[in-house]
Formats: C-alpha cells, structure tokens, sequence
C-alpha cells in the first residue's frame, strides 16, 4: 500500500533534520504536503535551521491580513514561520527554566508582516509549547491562524501596541522575572550607572498599573517605547521589544532581572555602592547609540546622567566650565551673582 504523506508529516521530518527527497518515490503527497514541499525548494532553496533569525525582509510575497485565506494559511505553515514557531517554543522554554514565568503567565510575539504577528497561545505554560500552539494575528488581534485551534494570548494587545508605535520593534517578550517586578510592584524604578551591561542593552521606564489585556493598558506601555525598549508594568511585570528579533527582546529580560538581583544584593552590603562617573557613561551611551538603542539620556549633558534620587529627562544643570580659547563670552560665576543681585535690587526698588 502506497504512503500518505500529509504536511504535518513533512514539516516534521524538516523539524527533525531529515531529508524530505528521503520520501518513497511512490509516496502519495496530499495537496498542502506537495505545496509545502514546493516552498523548500523555492527560490532560494532549503537551508536547514540553525536557530538563526529570518528577517521579515527576506520573504519573496509579502503576505498581510488582506491576502485570501488560502496564502494566509500556506504562509502559516511555510517553512519560514515554522520556524519562527520553534524559536517562540525555545525561548518560551528558556523564560520557564529562569523561573521568568509562573503559571500561564507570559507571552511572546513575533512581527511577521506589515500589519500580521506570530505570537504564544493563552493558557499554555510558556516552558512546554508546541510549535502548533502559536497563533498568527493581525495588528488589532484578530486572531487568523493557528495550527491546533489554540486561542491567542490574552496580553496581545499590549505587543501590538509596542509593534504599531514603535515600527522598529520586530519582536516583543512579556513575562514575570521576580527581582525586576519586586522593582516594578515597588514603582521603584532601577538605580543606573552601576554596570555596563545595563547601560548599554536596556532602557527602562515604569509604566502605571492597568487591568492586564487591555488596550489602556497597552496604551500606557506603548507611550514609552520611543525611548525606552524595557518596561517595567508596575504590579505586574516586564515588556521588552528588539529591533533584531525575538532572542534580543528575551536578553532584555536576562540583562534587567540580572542587574536588579545585583544591586539588590550591592544594596545590602552595608556601604553605599559605587557608580561609574558621568563621563564614564557617555562612553557606553555612545556604544548605544552606535547599536541603534533608544536611551533618554542620549543627548542629556554629562551632569544629568548619574544622577540617581532625582533624575528626570527634563532637568538642567550647568555646564563644566570649557575651555574657550580665549572666548570670554560665559561670566564667572561672581560676575553672574553681582548682575543677579542687581537686578533683583531693581525689581525690589520699583515695587516699594
Ligand atoms: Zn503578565
């Protein structure tokens, strides 16, 4: 009797590394078995996965939540968004291993089109997805796809709303990393100037509480995204995005949850921890910016940038005397305080 051999069978020998040319000759192929078979060897050919990132960019027909039903479904099951399913399994796992997540909690997204996102399921342990558990949406959270009926992630909205706001953002990890949300329940926002890595990877920002899923919620979050690409849901928990993909937003969550384990350890030695000078952090802020990073404080002049009771993107300082080549345009500071002190006595003089 000759072998039926259906999509799921394909997308699994490719799953499992083995050569679908491998197939009995005589084998008979379903219609989306053959469809999809005929998109490994598209124009670009099969190249085995290797945990790498495909861009967006790299796909031949764009395919968005206009297309008709049969290119969404086939785009689904491409071998392209298979694996991207894997990674949202993989570094589900990696958050459930961390102890990132607890329960359901927790979820992932993925931009995948102009105006369509691959993202986790609801109601699965983010630590034992399966690739058919993902869920394909458009940018409103309609859900289009999924490979075994699963339902969208509840949070999605949230992730879409980083997405719309930030066009940059391709990838986007939502989870509940103890020491970061002790920061975030506490609305205490981390101290900085204290490790590289920090500085350099996250921009963190606090986002005020809201029922989780909703749109004002995601509304809070995406007002932030501009400068910041981590940030902390107060009583809740973290949202990172990347502009690379779905590994870099899931770093975010390693360098923060790191860093507030940290200093809350440098916390309770018992002598105030030392921070790195403002000028040793215009340093890293130029490594940044260099890695197209958002930062707040890119700009800012150096005596704004440590400082750690009070520090607000809006205040001002006064510049380090420079050196001016002889310009004696700026007036030392008693000259200042002498005009100040006159025309204060003026004002005082006319209002008697
Ligand atoms: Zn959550």
């Amino acid at each position: 009797m000759k072998q039926v051999i259906s999509v799921k069978d394909v997308q699994e020998m490719v799953r499992s590394g083995k050569d679908p040319h491998s197939l009995p000759a005589d084998a008979l192929l379903t219609p989306s078995a053959r469809d999809y078979l005929r998109e490994l060897e598209g124009p670009a050919g099969y190249k085995p996965v290797a945990g790498h990132s495909i861009s967006p960019a790299a796909e031949a027909k764009p395919v968005t939540s206009k297309s008709s039903k049969q290119e969404i479904d086939s785009f689904f099951n491409s071998p392209r968004i298979e694996e991207l399913k894997r990674q949202l399994c993989d570094i589900g796992k990696r958050l459930w291993q961390r102890a990132y997540v607890d329960g359901n909690g927790g979820n992932l997204a993925i931009r995948v089109g102009e105006d369509i996102a691959l993202c986790t399921p609801t109601l699965v342990s983010k630590g034992f997805m399966q690739p058919d558990d993902m869920c394909l949406v458009d940018l409103d959270g309609n859900q289009l796809c999924s490979g075994n009926g699963k339902k969208r992630t509840s949070e999605i909205l949230m992730h879409l709303q980083i997405m719309k706001r930030q066009p940059r953002a391709v990838a986007t990890v939502h989870c509940h990393p103890p020491y970061s949300t002790g920061y975030a329940v506490a609305g205490v926002a981390p101290p900085t100037c204290m490790i590289p890595e920090y500085e350099v990877f996250s921009s963190v920002a606090i986002a005020p509480y809201r029922t989780p899923g909703t749109p004002e919620m995601g509304a809070l979050v995406a007002d932030l995204v501009d400068k910041h690409n981590t940030i902390l849901m107060a009583n809740h928990g973290v949202v990172s995005w990347s502009h690379n993909n779905l590994e870099d937003a899931y770093f975010k969550m390693e360098i923060l949850e790191a860093y507030c384990r940290t200093v809350l350890v440098a916390s309770q030695l018992g002598k105030p921890a030392n921070t790195m000078t403002p000028a040793q952090l215009q340093d890293l802020l130029k490594i940044k910016q260099s890695l197209g990073i958002p930062d707040p404080r890119i700009g800012l002049k150096e005596c704004e940038l440590c400082d750690n009771n009070e520090w607000r993107p809006g205040v001002t300082c006064a510049i380090p005397n420079q050196v001016n080549n002889g310009d004696q345009s700026v007036a030392p500071d008693d000259q200042a305080e002498t005009l100040v002190q006159a025309i204060t006595d003026q004002i005082m003089s006319r209002t008697k």
